[in-house]
């Protein structure tokens, strides 16, 4: 059984101006000790899939349906008390802003201590130590001292270093890492990610990242799920996803992938701009922006369904098998010929 088993998730939103269709029909799965990228612009509904499924979005305006399996328990269902008592102590979230979740108040060793304190019975002492501990893991240069600083005495790297640790306090089963890297440098980027990853080898937690930047998902993750306009565009293996990409809007996002090695930085972009979710485009949402639209592009929205000889790799494309291969392999040829 998956640690977390997502199926046909919807969230939507009462607006003044209507609803708006936030995630639309979205499912995966994630399993123990994995790594799910969730990769797509942002809008495409990739946050509110995480929110949704931790029971964090305003309840007067949400409205979710589907079920979010976790250890077969369903979250949507579950009641605000057991939801309080996952978050932080099975399933951890990591937020693009530190000081979102930091208090500006507070010292960083109380925080992380009380973080303890709340899922588990322990002393002051004992909360304390493992706070330190887990400074120490997460990098953070003479960590005895630091356990008495503020949130603004560290920078931008080092506050996303305390908050991973405060995320680890309670070695939760699941970490959700919504955009961790984006406000960050790119060496400081890049040192998350290891990280990261690092840490997730130590601890055992799965890991669901949430980004808009395919470079970070070909770097930390197994499986990848590419979100558009609240629905599920393309899902695979990080090999399928990057070896034989099958939707337009896959190949999108690969070309426009930035190219640290090179002068050219980028090299295809998307045209236009994402769909709004009060009134999204009919037939296939990618439709108005897709340089391979057809006449049933704009009737008729693609299913889901599984890439012939590829098991586990799933597209939604109205484009036949041979254009898709071919252009795939087009697209790829020009990618390894720029960094040749
Ligand atoms: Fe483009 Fe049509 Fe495929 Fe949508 S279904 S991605 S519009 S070719």
């Amino acid at each position: 059984m998956a640690l977390l088993e997502v199926t046909d998730l919807k969230t939507y939103f009462r607006t003044d101006d209507g609803v708006v269709r936030a995630v639309d029909g979205v499912s995966f799965s994630v399993d123990k000790g994995q790594t799910l990228g969730i990769v797509g612009e942002s809008g495409s509904g990739k946050s509110v899939t995480c929110l949704t499924i931790m029971g964090l979005n305003p309840k007067r305006t949400a409205m979710s349906s589907g079920t979010a399996m976790w250890k077969g328990e369903d979250l949507l269902t579950a009641t605000p008390k057991r939801l309080r008592e996952i978050r932080g102590s099975e399933i951890a979230m990591i937020f693009q802003d530190p000081m979102t979740s930091l208090n500006p108040v507070h010292k960083i060793g109380a925080q992380l201590a009380e973080a303890m304190r709340l899922h588990e019975d322990v002393s002051k002492k004992t909360a304390r130590a493992r706070a330190l501990e887990l400074l120490k893991a997460v990098g953070i240069p003479r960590a005895e001292r630091r356990l008495d600083d503020y949130p603004h005495q560290f920078s931008g790297g080092m506050r996303q270093r305390v908050m991973i640790a405060m995320s680890l306090i309670n070695n939760p089963d699941l970490l959700i890492a919504d955009e961790p890297t984006t406000a960050l440098d790119v060496t400081t980027q890049a040192q998350i990610l290891t990280l990261i990853e690092k840490l997730q080898e130590e601890f055992g937690s799965a890991v669901i990242m949430i980004t808009h930047d395919l470079g970070v998902v070909a770097e930390i993750a197994d499986d990848v799920v590419v979100m558009y306009a609240a629905e599920v565009a393309e899902k695979g293996g990080v090999e399928q996803i990057f070896k034989k990409p099958h939707h337009p809007y896959t190949w999108g996002l690969m070309g426009s992938l930035p190219r640290l090695d090179a002068d050219v930085e980028r090299l295809v972009q998307i045209q236009g701009q994402p769909p709004s979710m009060l009134r999204p485009p009919t037939g296939c949402r990618f439709h108005p922006r897709c340089p391979y639209v057809m006449p049933i592009c704009k009737e008729v929205d693609p299913a889901l369904a599984p890439v012939s000889d590829d098991p586990g790799h799933l597209q939604s494309c109205h484009l036949d098998e041979e254009t898709k291969n071919r252009e795939a392999a087009k697209l790829l040829a020009g990618m390894m010929a720029e960094a040749s």
